[in-house]
């Protein structure tokens, strides 16, 4: 029997050459060549007499040979074999070009099996270049046909051979990472059987059930190992929280929590209350309420007496925390501080001294919270926002601060849910999956050149009404083109000054400006004081102007998915009814067809899962960028079901053998060290 580690030149009917080809595909040992899944089917099973065929359907029929196969030279380098095959219905004509072997094959008054297409007229029908086989062999008609992806040296029935090759090899020893109390508990097929059928489905059912048990093996195999490295962590002690009435915090908000942010608040909660420390993700949509969430979590932390810091990228947004709770907190006696860079070094000091005797309960800042000089009294609970804009080291670096406090991330990059759970897998995940009520649609219409005029004319009726307006061109970061995108956006913004809009107030921001500069035509623009602003990346993080309610998007087809609905988000922001204007560019990263969705949607869920089918996770991210192992059958996009089973599964098996020491749990254990490379101490 051989090993899965064995070199795929030793099966048989691979050797060297093919095995060099086949390396093309990543396809190395044994377990690559078995685990090499076929990237769709064939279905040959719908034999149809030949009375019933239609032309342009790919069928197989089962007939008699009824002619002597002629074999005809029509010029050099083209032959001809035609066959006549009758079935109790009906006649078909059959034509092989260049096999002139197929003369000697096929015996008049014998029956076989013939799969192809169905050409000619009703009347006269023919079959090109068929498959065939004699009846009742069910090897290459009769049956579902793996279809492999290939490289040049390879081809359809190389692949097949191969893998055939490949099972048998492994014979009944395949090995079976599964638990069987995991594979009885959720019904699951045999290793073997599933991937006899994955690759040589014996029926549809069959390859259902061989689908479905492989996607649970591997995502069930990332989630123990997720599970595994989080039980690492949570070997540290930190301090539970003392149990306090939340109830009381939710009255001082001018607000009813909606469902999801009061979830959110529950599980952090039930984190701080024990003695390991918090390690949470809340990932909500632009506005979708987290900064009640970390409030919440802050007069917590109060209410045992501790500190908590609350860290953001940029001034602006810290600042805005800072209003938001000191305004909350300071009424019931919560002392609330603020640390930016841009203060005095005698306001620092001030605030640094406040930290350090603990007379300030809550602290929020930038990344001016990390330097040396702050020391806390009793840190018990870090917050980060948006902390996709922090590095790992700058988050541990506050962290440090304390001793194990709790710590909370908030992200608004709307990662698709089944993602967020793989790769946060060793964070808990709370998602705020709601809008608080009331929120306006912003309404959304994509627009090609023959709108321009009339986009124009909208912009200008909106600024009559006193709205503002921005208008987005993309920059392609680091690309060699980026000079010239810069200059289209400068020549733009000098365009809709001098020549569309003389009399109206227009501005131009971009990347390269200097941050005083930025911040000047951004505050201009803040204060009313500029109609239309022209600006060539994203617009920062934070930035919330609720007056302005129009954003156009130049190219709007060379952004993501994800970056639109984050461009959009800066609208909608007032009462004001606002809009989204998407013009189509030459064709880009997206489509047409895909900018509608954002027409249809406002849910940045909907929008990231739908860019995920469209990119990958492994663009989504930048490569690579999550450290998971290859996925060779689950979809992240349309797995969630199997996903959220597997990780039940994940944790059940976990909580019983927390180390995988049990004789049922050691493939899975071997199977784990070797995808994620675990060093021996972790998993022991
Ligand atoms: P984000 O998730 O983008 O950080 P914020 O916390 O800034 O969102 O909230 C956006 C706005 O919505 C704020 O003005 C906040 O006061 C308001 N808000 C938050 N939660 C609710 C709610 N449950 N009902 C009504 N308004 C809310
Ligand atoms: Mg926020």
């Amino acid at each position: 029997m051989a090993e899965l580690t064995t070199d795929i030149q030793y099966i048989k009917g691979v050797g060297e050459a093919r095995a060099k080809a086949m390396g093309k595909l990543e396809i190395h040992t044994l377990r690559d060549l078995i685990s090499f899944f076929p990237r769709a089917y064939e279905d040959r099973t719908v034999i149809k007499p030949i009375a019933m065929l239609v032309p342009d359907e790919t069928v197989c029929v089962e007939a008699m040979a009824g002619t002597e196969p002629r074999l005809s030279h029509i010029r050099k380098g083209l032959d001809l074999v035609k066959v006549k095959v009758v079935d109790e219905g009906g006649a078909l004509e059959l034509t092989f070009f260049n096999q002139s072997f197929v003369k000697d094959m096929l015996k008049p008054g014998v029956s076989y099996v013939f799969y192809g297409k169905v050409t000619g007229s009703p009347r006269r029908l023919e079959m090109l270049n068929p498959i065939f086989e004699k009846e009742k062999a069910h090897n290459v008609t009769g049956r579902i046909i793996p279809i492999y992806r290939l490289t040049s040296g390879l081809s359809q029935n190389i692949m097949a051979n191969a893998v055939r090759q490949g099972l048998d090899a492994c014979g009944d020893m395949m090995p079976d990472y599964l638990p069987p109390v995991v594979r009885e508990n959720y019904k699951l097929a045999q290793a073997r059987y599933a991937y006899e059928n994955i690759h040589f489905p014996a029926h549809y059912e069959a390859l259902e059930i061989s689908r479905r048990r492989l996607i649970f093996e591997e995502l069930f195999i990332i989630s123990a190992a997720m599970g595994v490295l989080r039980k690492n962590r949570t070997v540290k002690i930190g301090r539970g929280l003392k149990p306090a009435d939340i109830g009381e915090f939710y009255k001082l908000l001018p607000f009813k929590l909606t469902g999801a942010q009061a979830r959110s608040i529950e599980q952090a909660i039930g984190d701080m209350l024990k003695n390991t420390p918090m390690n949470r993700l809340v990932q909500g949509d632009v506005g979708s309420g987290k900064t009640a969430v970390a409030a919440a979590c802050c007069w917590y932390a109060w209410k045992s007496g501790c500190q908590s810091a609350f860290m953001a990228p940029t001034e602006i947004l810290a600042e805005q925390h800072y209003r938001t709770l000191s305004q909350l907190l300071e009424p019931i006696g919560l002392h609330v501080g603020l640390l930016t860079g841009a203060m005095t070094a005698k306001q620092k000091k001030n605030v640094q001294s406040q930290i350090y005797t603990g007379e300030i309960d809550v602290v929020i800042g930038t990344h001016a919270l990390l330097s040396e000089g702050v020391e806390f009294f009793d840190l018990a609970l870090v917050i980060t926002d948006e902390q996709h804009r922090f590095g790992v080291n700058q988050r541990s670096a506050l962290t440090a601060k304390g001793d194990s406090p709790h710590v909370l991330v908030m992200s608004a990059t709307p990662i698709p849910r089944t993602l967020a759970l793989i790769i946060y897998g060793d964070l808990d995940v709370s998602v705020i999956d709601e809008l608080p009520p009331g929120r306006q649609k912003v309404a959304t219409y994509t627009a090609n050149e023959n709108l321009r005029q009339r986009t124009y004319n909208f912009m200008r009726k909106l600024v009559g009404e006193g709205r503002q307006v921005y208008v987005v061109c993309p920059m392609v970061e680091e690309s060699v083109t980026a000079d010239d995108d810069l200059k289209s956006a400068q020549a733009y913004a000098e365009k809709l000054k001098k020549e569309i809009f003389p009399d109206l107030k227009v501005a131009l921001v971009h990347g390269r400006m200097k941050s005083k500069e930025k911040e000047s035509v951004m505050a201009t623009f803040s204060a009313g004081e500029t109609d239309i602003l022209v600006a060539t990346t994203v617009i920062e993080v934070g930035v919330d102007v609720p007056n302005a309610a129009l954003m156009v998007v130049e190219n709007a087809d060379r952004f993501g998915l994800s970056q639109l609905h984050q461009l959009r988000g800066r609208v909608g922001r007032g009462q004001h009814q606002s809009y989204c204007i998407l013009f189509e560019g030459a064709g880009g990263e997206i489509s047409i067809e895909r900018l509608k969705i954002m027409c249809r949607t406002n849910d940045g869920f909907k929008i990231s899962e739908e860019d995920l089918k469209l990119r990958g996770p492994g663009d989504f991210f930048g490569s690579r960028q999550h450290g998971l192992p290859e996925m060779h059958i689950a979809n992240l996009a349309a797995d969630m079901d199997v996903l959220t089973n597997a990780q039940a599964a994940a944790l059940e098996v976990l909580k019983k053998d927390p180390d995988l020491k049990s004789p049922d749990n050691h493939l899975l254990k071997d199977r784990i060290s070797a995808l994620f490379e675990l060093k021996a101490n972790t998993l022991n």
